[in-house]
């Protein structure tokens, strides 16, 4: 038999084998330099917005910028215009009227704003051997150790009791003040190093260092803590007890940064989620007359598990449906059994110095594009809404005819752990969804690092799932 030509089996192999390639060996130069301009706005945007209540803000001024208004209930709206709905402050949608009748269903991206971080406690501020601590209470998942010896920022809102709202921010500028949670010396870790890694910063010991010098002429106790109770006041204009309706949240006081010789990368706390949430927000933002009513979805609370009104496990989304719905005279479950919705979250990439808690056939990689993901939860697809192969069918058509260059995830091997998103919340209101998103190295940690091409990548997704015609 005749031996087989060299070119004819790599031309079989390229049409019968799934094999993802880097992004940069499928882009064309320009692609290239557009997803490098795409991710300076982007981290700005991260510089910006550390928190779910700036980046709530930032995203509606830069709607309002960009045509869109504020929805009121009730009022009509036609094809083409541009709406935003403001929950509370702390999420937001983005909602641009479509051409066909909401009957035939909505196209949302929706992503996540909040991010791990240490809030402080309701009664934070103490005073112990003439040092000002904050106590706080980590929210999301964190890995304690990460937190101490690193500069952090603090902002927030602070509410007085005649309801006006004090916006918090310190830490930022290059002359501001910074903020530190201490840690031991090695020379007297020996105990604290036999702790396991989980163990060995505990959630008690996250005390945020915020002052030492005692109020001038003051001998009694707790000067340190007048001294910086009075700064507050005299800067801020509010006293301990507003500290009890206040949420401030302390966050890592770095800038987002290129990583790499090659600038192919960027480090910043928080792209969990805003390395979806600000594609979302762009792709809607550039959305012009589309043909189905298109939504970015911007939403607050995913990493507590999605509860509470500003979450997507409370009724808002459905809510604004309902809106969109009966302006037409329909019920709202009329048009999300017609939807489809892309959760824009991250995943895990894979990490070459910790292969071992990754299966590197179904894992996403740095630069070979957003990440699509079927199913996410733990053990036996625990807490997962897994994506109907249908569904699955779609978005790979949609996503390669538009050449976004993409790959499959899985959140590492079976059983070695796993997480969740807002995609069963979404698919439990009788709505389409698969999970999509770029995928992170040292997820969760104060300093996470993702590649340009893919950021772009999920960008140019979420941008052409809204041209579906
Ligand atoms: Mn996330
Ligand atoms: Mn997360």
């Amino acid at each position: 038999m005749e031996k087989t030509e060299k070119n004819q089996i790599d031309e079989l192999k390229e049409k019968l084998f799934y094999s993802p390639k880097h992004a940069s060996k499928i882009l064309n130069d320009d692609i290239i330099e557009d997803a490098d301009d795409f991710c300076e706005s982007y981290k700005n945007f991260l510089d910006n917005a550390k928190t779910e209540r700036e980046a709530a803000s930032e995203i509606i001024s830069l709607a309002k910028a960009n045509g869109f208004i504020e929805f009121i209930p009730g009022e009509k709206y036609t094809a083409g215009e541009k709406i935003y709905y403001n929950n509370r402050g702390k999420s937001v949608i983005l909602c641009v009227i479509g051409k066909k009748s909401v009957i035939n269903g909505v196209k949302i991206a929706a992503a996540h704003i909040d991010s791990p971080r240490l809030d402080l406690k309701p009664n934070p501020l103490y005073e112990d051997c003439e040092t000002a601590f904050l106590k706080t209470h980590y929210y999301g998942g964190i890995k304690k150790y990460q937190w101490p010896t690193i500069p952090l920022a603090l902002h927030g809102a602070v509410v007085l009791k005649d309801g006006g709202v004090i916006t918090v921010n310190v830490g930022e500028d290059d002359d501001d003040p910074k903020f530190v949670v201490t840690d031991l010396l090695p020379h007297l870790g020996a105990e604290q190093s036999k702790r396991t890694l989980g163990e060995g910063i505990k959630g008690e010991d996250l005390n945020v260092l915020v002052g030492s010098r005692p109020f001038k002429g003051d001998d009694s106790s707790e000067s340190v803590k007048l001294n910086i109770l009075n700064i507050l006041y005299e800067k801020y204009g509010f006293t301990e007890p507003d500290f009890l309706s206040a949420e401030l949240e302390v966050v890592p006081a770095f800038k987002a940064c290129d990583i790499g010789f090659d600038r192919s990368m960027i480090g910043a706390y928080g792209h969990d989620d805003r390395v979806c949430a600000y594609p979302a927000v762009m792709a809607a933002l550039d959305s012009e007359n589309p043909e189905y009513t298109i939504m970015s979805v911007l939403t607050d609370k995913e990493e507590t598990g999605s509860d509470g009104n500003t979450g997507l496990n409370s009724s808002y989304m459905k809510y604004f449906i309902n809106y969109l719905a009966s302006m037409e005279g329909y019920d709202g479950y009329e048009v999300m059994r017609k939807s489809e919705c892309l959760s824009a979250d991250v995943t895990a990439a894979f990490d070459p110095t910790y292969p071992e808690v990754m299966e590197k056939r179904n894992a996403a990689y740095i630069n070979k594009g957003v990440a699509v993901m079927k199913y996410t939860g733990s053990r036996g697809k625990s807490g997962t809404s897994d994506a109907s192969a249908e569904f699955m069918g779609k978005v790979r058509s949609f996503l390669d005819n538009a050449n976004v260059v993409w790959q499959v995830g899985e959140l590492g091997k079976v059983d070695a752990g796993g997480g969740g998103t807002v995609a069963k919340y979404v698919a439990n209101l009788d709505v389409d969804v698969v999970d999509i998103g770029v995928p992170v190295l040292s997820m969760h940690s104060p300093f996470e690092t993702v590649s340009k091409l893919d950021v772009y990548m999920a960008y140019k997704a979420f941008a052409e799932f809204f041209k579906l015609k």
